[in-house]
């Protein structure tokens, strides 16, 4: 039974014992105990209920608790919760991986299961140079990528992560040095001009026999700096990846499944990559599960090099509860309105952070598919800002000068008009 001494007791343990995502733990933040989360909304120990912009951080699209999910799950462990992959074979990996290839763009073929988003992007990385080095071009090592980016704290990772934004200062002399291009500028409601495409170019031009790939996230920059930026950019950097023979490595981990109104960014483009990973909402935001998926030629490629096997092998590699709940998830995904959500979601967002770009606090408001950002001028107190929200009955998790929602597609005009006025608010008190 929880009481109020019994949760005081818990957050005391926790703030001396259990480190927090990107936290102190001589100063860390305050935390926030979460009893149990329903649909939209998240329930404090206390009974307070709050409207979740964040979707746990881009996951639960279709919010929580949901039943169909919980079915999957629970049948799933009554049949098996875990085997090891090598070797073994089973219906949930295949059932899921049948499903997500039907879903990805075409020359996607083949999937590898990764145990989180930032372990599917050591795996693209991986690919991409075990790509070069079977057909002879082992020099074909480096990585360009633009700046303003984020693929994940793992080391490989963290080398195309933003140099500034990124941690590359901290591990400065342990990263893999690569090579970035500027960000793109243009929005994507803005005139194109083909000139954005300048550095790529220049650098690819002097560089190409040693880049294995380009890596960058689809049309949204999201832990970089939460940018959007022009189609063409990217459908530019696919040809220009062709033309200078390097993989194109898609990272559409916060992307992917709807969010921005395709079904992956890359459709904004109409492109296809050579490589695409995908995590965070491939199970709803249930449990951890990440993919790279990557074309045949790749997949071939690799295989009949002189290794002749891809080098990586996680132990919960496809596990089953979490390939049950994938599949279920893409289920509700395949039969469900998630494109009119997102588009209903989208359009109250444009309507509703207008107002905040009038406030001195604030330096820009921009929104992309369901996803509401507010760069203020100043950088957000977090603590303050978080206890400023959860007063207010909402969920939402500033970083540096943004403050921004995704929340999950299931949310109601009521839902998303109590994160707008919160952020409003939160604007008006800055
Ligand atoms: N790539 C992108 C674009 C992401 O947004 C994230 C997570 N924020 C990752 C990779 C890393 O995923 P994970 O946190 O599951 O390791």
């Amino acid at each position: 039974m929880l009481t109020f001494q019994s949760i005081q007791s818990d957050l005391l343990f926790d703030a001396q014992h259990i480190w927090h995502p990107y936290t102190s733990l001589t100063t860390p933040l305050p935390t926030y105990p979460v009893v149990s989360a329903a649909g939209t909304k998240l329930k404090l120990a206390c009974g307070t209920e709050l409207v979740d912009g964040m979707a746990s951080w881009w996951s639960a699209i279709h919010g929580y608790n949901h039943p169909r999910l919980n079915q999957a799950l629970a049948d799933q462990a009554s049949q098996m919760s875990h085997v090891m992959f090598g070797g073994i074979s089973h219906p949930p990996a295949v059932h899921l991986a049948r499903k997500l290839l039907a879903m990805a763009p075409e020359p996607l073929e083949t999937v590898f299961f990764a145990d989180s988003g930032s372990i599917a992007v050591e795996v693209a990385i991986k690919m991409a140079l075990q790509f070069q080095a079977s057909r002879g071009l082992p020099a074909k090592s480096k990585l360009l990528t633009i700046r303003q980016g984020y693929h994940g704290d793992t080391f490989a990772a963290m080398a195309v992560c933003d140099p500034v934004n990124g941690m590359h200062g901290l591990f400065q002399g342990v990263l893999p040095q690569h090579l970035f291009a500027p960000a793109p500028e243009l929005t994507p409601n803005d005139e194109w001009d083909n000139s954005e495409l300048d550095a790529m170019q220049q650098l690819l031009e002097q560089h190409a026999n040693s880049i294995a790939a380009i890596i960058l996230e689809p049309m949204v920059q999201g832990a970089g700096g939460m940018r959007f930026y022009h189609k063409n950019y990217l459908a530019g950097v696919r040809r220009l990846a062709d033309e200078y023979d390097v993989l194109l490595i898609a990272d559409e981990i916060a992307t992917g499944f709807g969010r921005t109104g395709e079904l992956f960014a890359c459709n904004h483009a109409g492109i296809s990559p050579d490589i695409m990973c995908v995590g965070k909402a491939l199970t709803g935001g249930y449990m951890t599960l990440a993919a790279t998926l990557a074309t045949r030629h790749v997949a071939t490629t690799i295989s009949n090099g002189e290794a002749g096997v891809l080098m990586h092998g996680p132990t919960f590699m496809a596990n089953p509860l979490a390939c049950a709940v994938a599949y279920e998830s893409l289920s509700l995904i395949e039969e469900g309105s998630w494109r009119a959500d997102v588009a209903r979601i989208e359009q109250q967002l444009i309507n509703e952070l207008a107002p905040c770009r009038a406030y001195n606090s604030v330096a820009d408001v921009r929104v992309f598919g369901a996803i509401g950002v507010i760069e203020m001028v100043a950088s957000v107190d977090v603590a303050k800002a978080q206890a400023f929200f959860v007063a207010q009955g909402v969920w939402i998790r500033p970083f540096g000068k943004l403050i921004y929602i995704m929340p999950p597609y299931i949310c109601n005009q009521d839902d998303i008009k109590q994160l707008t006025t919160a952020m409003q608010a939160y604007c008006l008190l800055e």
